[in-house]
C-alpha cells in the first residue's frame, strides 16, 4: 500500500487530552474538589421541543408503508431548504433554492469542499482558529500561510496589499476568540478574495450569538460576496444538534460562473447520501416561528453565561474579546503562559479552562473559556476568579 505521507506533517493535537489528563489527576488527588468544566465547546441544554415532537413524527412516518421514505435528495429535502432561505430573507439576503446543500454538520463541509480545490491552491487561515481548517488542508498536503489575529487587531486579522490566496477561512464569530468582523472588515475580505480571485470558506456557525444588530450574520450581507463566498453553517450550537448533526452550506451561482456549485452537487451525489429525514425534518421545526423562539431561549441562557464572564474579566482589568457576540471568551492570561495559567486555576480555583496556544502560534498567552455551563456553576466560578485576586 501507499499512504498518505501528508498525514505525517499533521501536529499531534495533545491539547484537550492534556487538559482531561491534569484535571483528572486534580480530581483524584482531591476527590471532594468540586471542579467546574468551562473548557469544553459542547452545548449542554436539551434539543427544543418543537425538534423533539417533529423528530417523534418523522419517525412515526418512516414506520408506516404510506409515508416511509428511502434514500433522500443528495442536496437535501426541498421543505428544508425553503426554511433556510427564508432564514436568509430575514436579513435581506437572497438565495436560490439551488444554492442551498443540507449536510451533517459543519466540520464535514469545511474539510469537504476542498475536494473542489486544486492541491497546489494556497490556503490563508486566521491564526488562532478552529483547527479543523488547517488540519484538513494538511492531510491534502496544501500550502498553509496565517494571518494573525492579536490583541492590537482585536483578533479580527484584516488583509493588506500582499496577501495572496486562492483559498481564505474566515469564522466569525470566531472560535476560539468569540471576536465577530463588521461589515467594513468583512468587506475588506470579500474586495480583496474578488481583486484575487480566491474563494473565501466563510464559516458562520456562531452567527446566531451575535447580539450587536450591526454585525452581518452572513457574509452574504456584503456587496460582491456572492461572486467569491460559500459560507457554511451548523444547527449545533444554535439549536443544540451536536449530537443530532444537521449543517449547510451556501454555495452561490455566481461563483465561477455556477461551476462549483454544480461541482458540488457533483461531489455529494458522489461521496454522500444525504441527511437523514427524521434530523432534516427536525431541522425544519427549528426554522419555524415556534422552534426559533425555543432555540433563542437556549442560546439566551449561554449569552448570559458569557456576559457575567465577560463582565467578570472587566471588573478584575482582564483584556479579553468575545462574550457578546459568542459563546466564547478569550483573555489574555495573567502571568503570560497558557499552561501555567491552567494550572492556577484549577489548583486554586478548581476551574478548567483551555489553553490558548491549541488554536495556533497566536493563541499562546491566551486563554478559552465556554459559556456553556449552567449560570448557577459560571457564577460559581467568577466568584472563585475574583477571590484569586489576579
Ligand atoms: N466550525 C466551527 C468554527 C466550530 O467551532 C465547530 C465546532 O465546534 C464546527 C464548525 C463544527 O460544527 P458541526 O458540529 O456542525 O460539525
Amino acid at each position: 500500500m501507499k499512504l498518505n505521507e501528508n498525514y505525517a506533517n499533521l501536529k499531534e493535537s495533545y491539547l484537550f487530552a492534556e487538559v482531561a489528563q491534569r484535571a483528572s489527576a486534580y480530581a483524584e488527588r482531591h476527590p471532594n474538589a468540586e471542579i467546574i468544566k468551562l473548557g469544553i465547546g459542547d452545548v449542554t441544554l436539551p434539543i427544543c421541543t418543537a425538534a423533539v415532537e417533529a423528530g417523534k413524527r418523522a419517525a412515526e412516518e418512516m414506520g408506516r408503508a404510506d409515508s416511509f421514505r428511502g434514500y433522500g435528495p443528495y442536496e437535501g429535502y426541498g421543505f428544508l431548504r425553503e426554511k433556510i432561505v427564508d432564514y436568509y430573507a430575514r436579513r435581506s439576503v437572497r438565495l436560490d433554492l439551488s444554492e442551498v446543500f443540507v449536510s451533517e454538520g459543519a466540520k464535514s463541509d469545511v474539510s469537504g469542499i476542498l475536494d473542489l480545490f486544486d492541491n497546489s491552491a494556497e490556503v490563508l487561515v486566521p491564526d488562532p482558529v478552529y483547527p479543523v481548517y488547517v488540519d484538513s488542508n494538511v492531510m491534502d498536503g496544501r500550502r498553509i500561510s496565517y494571518v494573525g489575529g492579536n490583541e492590537k487587531n482585536g483578533f479580527l486579522p484584516l488583509p493588506d496589499k500582499d496577501t495572496k490566496a486562492d483559498i481564505i477561512y474566515l469564522c466569525s464569530p470566531n472560535n476560539p476568540t468569540g471576536a465577530a468582523y463588521d461589515r467594513d472588515g468583512l468587506k475588506a475580505w470579500v474586495d480583496k478574495a474578488n481583486e484575487l480571485g480566491a474563494v473565501i470558506l466563510f464559516d458562520a456557525a456562531y452567527e446566531f450569538f451575535i447580539s450587536d444588530e450591526k454585525l452581518p450574520h452572513s457574509i452574504y450581507e456584503i456587496d460582491g460576496a456572492e461572486k467569491c463566498a460559500v459560507e457554511i453553517c451548523s444547527l449545533s450550537k444554535t439549536a443544540g444538534f451536536t449530537g443530532v448533526r444537521l449543517g449547510y452550506m451556501i454555495i452561490p451561482k455566481a461563483i465561477e460562473g455556477g461551476k462549483l456549485n454544480l461541482m458540488w452537487l457533483r461531489r455529494q451525489s458522489t461521496k454522500y447520501n444525504g441527511a437523514s429525514y427524521i434530523i432534516q425534518r427536525m431541522a425544519e421545526a427549528v426554522f419555524t416561528d415556534e422552534g426559533m423562539r425555543q432555540i433563542k431561549a437556549n442560546v439566551n441562557v449561554y449569552k448570559k453565561n458569557a456576559a457575567l464572564m465577560s463582565d467578570t474579566l472587566k471588573e478584575l482589568g482582564i483584556p479579553h474579546t468575545g462574550g457578546v457576540n459568542s459563546p466564547y471568551i478569550w483573555l489574555k492570561c495573567p502571568g503570560g503562559d497558557s499552561w501555567a495559567f491552567f494550572d492556577r486555576l484549577l489548583n486554586e480555583a478548581q476551574i478548567v479552562g483551555t489553553p490558548g496556544a491549541g488554536f495556533g502560534e497566536n493563541g499562546e498567552g491566551y486563554f478559552r473559556l465556554t459559556a456553556f455551563n449552567t449560570y448557577e456553576n459560571t457564577s460559581k466560578a467568577m466568584q472563585r476568579l475574583k477571590n484569586l485576586k489576579i
